[in-house]
């Protein structure tokens, strides 16, 4: 029971459905450049189910990133997925 209490909660950027912090793929944009989480600065998060919606997720990362270069935040995106699994 006590166990539950470490959950922590986070919210995808992407659906915004809420699920637990180590079920999600934790990123960051850094000058524009998307990246997984290194242990500084401002992350968000993406639900397992996003990461298979490309269309969607696009749209999120663009906000999150303020960049509008589909095709590089995709393959980096990509690429990080492929290294997480
Ligand atoms: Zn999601």
């Amino acid at each position: 029971m006590a166990k539950k209490l470490h959950q922590i909660i986070r919210m995808c950027i992407s659906c915004r459905g809420r699920n637990i912090q180590k079920n999600m793929q934790r990123l960051q944009c850094v000058d524009g450049i998307l990246k997984i989480f290194d242990g500084d600065g401002k992350t968000f998060y993406l639900c397992d189910n996003c990461l298979d919606d490309d269309k969607k997720l696009l749209k999120a990362l663009m906000r999150q990133c303020k960049s509008s270069n589909k095709e590089k935040l995709m393959n980096k995106l990509k690429e990080i997925i492929a290294d997480d699994r």
